[in-house]
């Protein structure tokens, strides 16, 4: 099938391609979309047979479930069995924004869609084109991220169009996504809202909101004996095609130590990729230095992230070493995809 690139800039302007792709969601087909955090890859969520479809173009475990993303907070009630009390004050604090709620879903949302879970994760988008294509559409558009199971999530129409070329008809393209990791994902169905996935919306951000929230023990990174609770958490995901070992540790010597396994690995033939950032590039004398961004901007560390993963790909480095960036605020989320990236290869100096 031919893959049609449109780019949208402005919703108004461009109304007549947001009709075009609502009209292919509404009968049961796929589009890929911009939203505020990664590229999602969107179809009709109370069709069965749409959410199958998007399982099949991404290779993605038929257990995984997909997030249902609405354009309206009345609209949450619809798909859910009822709303506990803190979805209406997390809507008022974060939504349209990058947080998903889970709750326990009603019948018109099939089993297809939550990967045969009798909960549904439930997100409103803070993205234009994500909004307007939803609104036109059916009002429930199930997306998880629009790139290929195990590759970095998309934060580029053009990284879409590398997984997805040919095995859907339209990617809509938004230019470069802001945020550039996926939700935070917060289970509003345990008695002490729980956090399944770490994000751009912080443990504190919530608690200030909703009081007491825990996290979930299976995604802290050094017990990997539990089981996490969202089914995607506990796949490799985010996964370069390089060995990708962290280096964690004061600034010198992390350098030191990532300048030594270097040469050793250059002597050897070996390709190798580094991630540093703005303050360390000039530091590191060999190998395929790309910088993440300035160690000072966490939000640019993370809009980074999966772009510099999949340019490394594209180099067909063998090794990648990286800088750790257990920064302030997101550095929670970042790490979490990193340690997974990595396989939880971590040298400490
Ligand atoms: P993605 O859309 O690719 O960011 O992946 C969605 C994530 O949400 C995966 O990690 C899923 O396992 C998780 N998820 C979706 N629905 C549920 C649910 N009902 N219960 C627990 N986790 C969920
Ligand atoms: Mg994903």
């Amino acid at each position: 099938m031919e893959t049609k690139i449109e780019k949208i800039t402005d919703i108004t302007q461009d109304a007549d391609k947001i009709q075009t792709a609502a009209e292919i969601i509404r009968a049961g087909g796929l589009v890929a979309f911009p939203t505020e955090t990664v590229y999602g890859l969107g179809a009709d969520a109370l069709n069965a047979k749409a959410s199958e479809k998007i399982y099949a173009a991404k290779g993605r475990p038929s257990d995984n479930p997909l997030i249902v993303h609405i354009a309206k907070f009345e609209d949450m009630a619809k798909i859910a069995k009822k709303l506990p009390p803190q979805a209406k004050l997390l809507n008022d604090a974060f939504w349209p924004g990058p947080l998903t709620m889970i709750v326990e879903k009603n019948d018109k949302v099939p089993y297809e869609t939550t990967g045969g879970m009798d909960t549904v994760a439930i997100r409103m988008p803070n993205h234009p084109v994500a909004l307007a294509l939803i609104r036109e559409s059916t009002g429930f558009i199930a997306a998880p991220s629009a790139n290929t199971s195990g590759r970095p999530s998309p934060t580029l129409a053009d990284h879409v169009a590398e997984d997805l070329d040919g095995k859907i008809p339209m990617i809509l393209d938004g230019g470069p996504v802001g945020i550039g990791i996926e939700s935070t994902i917060v289970d509003l169905t345990e008695d002490v809202p729980m956090i399944l996935r770490p994000g751009y919306i912080t443990p504190e951000m919530l608690s200030e909101v909703i009081g007491e929230v825990k996290m979930d023990p299976g995604i802290i990174a050094s017990d990997s004996t539990k089981k996490p609770k969202a089914p995607g958490m506990k796949y490799k995901h985010y996964a370069p095609k390089a060995d990708l070992v962290l280096v964690d540790g004061e600034e010198a010597k992390v350098i030191e130590k990532i300048n030594t396994l270097t040469a050793e690995a250059v002597t050897k033939g070996k390709k190798v990729g580094i991630i540093s950032t703005d303050e360390t590039f000039s530091a590191y004398k060999e190998g395929h230095v790309i910088s993440i961004g300035a160690r000072s901007n966490e939000d640019v560390i993370a809009q980074h992230l999966y772009k510099i993963l999949r340019e490394f790909d594209d180099m067909d480095v063998d090794l990648i070493y990286s800088e750790s960036f257990a920064t302030p605020r997101i550095g929670q989320a970042i790490m979490n995809r990193l340690l997974k990236a990595a396989g939880h290869q971590v040298i400490s100096v």
